[in-house]
């Protein structure tokens, strides 16, 4: 099977790549990622002229949000949250089934903060989409029990213009441009003004304070020098090593529930795509300053701070990275993550939080912290205003172990917000 790629028209034919129980009728302004004719697969075996893959524009892209917002108008809304310095805009799409409340419904954040130049975290952003806006069983009871928060393209002048890391500002929008552009004792961004990609994604951020907030790379033409960049389409085939639940370029992007990191991929190969566990499959330990002597036998993980991270600092929302190749790699592996959204996980005794009744579980841990500082409506609730933001560096998981144990003070309150086991 092909398995990548390609774009379709606006005329209703049929997106083919996905697996069959995602196979939804898609009628795509614009097409991702497609199967080769036979004809054009044997091309693709010749090295000299590789199959190229349609280059998604910026109208079909609009198009295809408009289509999809105008067949969905119960479950999607799409809305502009801002646009970048050239004036293309950035998108956010809230799927989710209206008439439910929201109250009880756990929110995930998916973006691309490199779609941008890495096209494959995109495009698999909105193959998930359209699985989600199908009619499978899983998807309607993910609806259900879910807000789910997606951005599909984060740095649209680079997805359809210069496939550059940077901004205008020379500012990736994945990292914020650096430590200096960030104070972590406010939990600020100071470089909003340079970076509208961000602020948009710090804006949603604030507004839903998400349960989980998965952030989705891949592959692209990044690397290409600019005089080597030519008509800027990609072959057919072009992949990578999967990881799944981190990214090499920051170690702090990750589950704290290792759990959670491997549903997902378990998730991932179901579906036939194995997937990389870093420090696990390069059999490495951590290691610290005192280690220095030794530092080539260890794990070359280091943390850092990027954008995803405000998140977690402020809300302590979930955060991870996905690495994608294959689209349906993408899409099986997210779906893994969100049927944890949709259950009860694992041993959590807790049917009830914070003194509000809860319907349904949880990501780990995240809800005991999180639920009672979200209110019904995306709005702070009283209790997270009085409290002021999460400190990350307060945070304490009294064993040395992430999960049920962790606690927390509040920078503002200083009040246990986790009075759990
Ligand atoms: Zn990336």
């Amino acid at each position: 099977m092909t398995r990548n790629i390609v774009i379709g028209t606006s005329h209703g034919s049929r997106i083919p790549m996905l697996s069959q129980d995602t196979s939804s009728l898609l009628v795509l302004a614009a097409v991702l990622l497609v199967s080769a004719s036979a004809l054009q697969a044997q091309d693709a075996r010749d090295p000299r002229t590789p199959q190229r893959v349609h280059r998604l524009t910026s109208e079909e892209y609009v198009a295809t949000l408009e289509y999809w917002e105008k067949q969905h108008p119960k479950i999607l809304d799409v809305e502009q949250v801002g646009s970048s310095s050239d004036g293309l805009g950035i998108h956010l799409l809230t799927i989710t089934d209206t008439s439910i409340p929201n109250a009880d419904k756990q929110v995930c954040l998916v973006t691309a903060l490199h779609g941008g130049p890495e096209r494959s975290g995109t495009t698999t952003i909105l193959h998930l989409t359209e699985w989600l806006l199908g009619d499978s069983q899983e998807a309607r009871q993910t609806l259900r029990k879910q807000v789910l928060l997606v951005m599909p393209i984060n740095h649209p002048e680079a997805f359809f213009r210069t496939d550059r890391f940077g901004n205008a500002a020379k500012i990736d929008p994945y990292t914020g441009g650096g430590p200096q552009h960030w104070d972590l004792e406010k939990l600020q961004y100071k470089s909003a003004d340079k970076a509208p990609e961000v602020k948009a994604v710090l804006e949603v951020v604030d507004r839903w304070k998400p349960d989980v907030h998965v952030d989705v790379h891949g592959t692209g033409l990044q690397e290409y020098p600019v005089d080597k960049l030519g008509d800027r389409t990609r072959y057919q085939g072009q992949t990578m090593i999967e990881i799944t639940g981190s990214a090499y370029s920051n170690y702090a992007l990750r589950p704290w529930d290792w759990r959670v990191t491997e549903a997902m991929i378990a998730a991932g190969r179901e579906a036939g795509y194995p997937s990389d566990r870093f420090e696990a499959d390069a059999q490495r330990s951590f290691h610290g300053p005192v280690m220095n002597p030794i530092a080539d036998r260890t794990w070359r993980g280091q943390p850092n701070f990027y954008t995803a991270q405000y998140g977690y600092a402020k809300y302590h929302t979930m955060v991870m990275a996905f690495e994608v190749g294959w689209e349906q790699s993408g899409v099986a592996r997210l779906r893994g993550l969100l049927r944890i959204g949709n259950g009860r996980w694992q041993d959590e005794p807790h049917p009830r939080l914070s003194g509000r009744p809860r319907q349904s579980l949880h990501w780990p841990l995240r809800d005991r912290l999180g639920k009672d500082r979200r209110a019904a409506s995306p709005q702070p609730s009283r209790t997270l205003a009085k409290a002021g933001p999460l400190h990350a560096s307060r945070l304490v998981s009294p064993n040395g172990w992430p999960g049920h144990l962790l606690r927390c003070d509040f920078g503002g309150g200083g009040r246990g917000v986790d009075e759990g086991p």
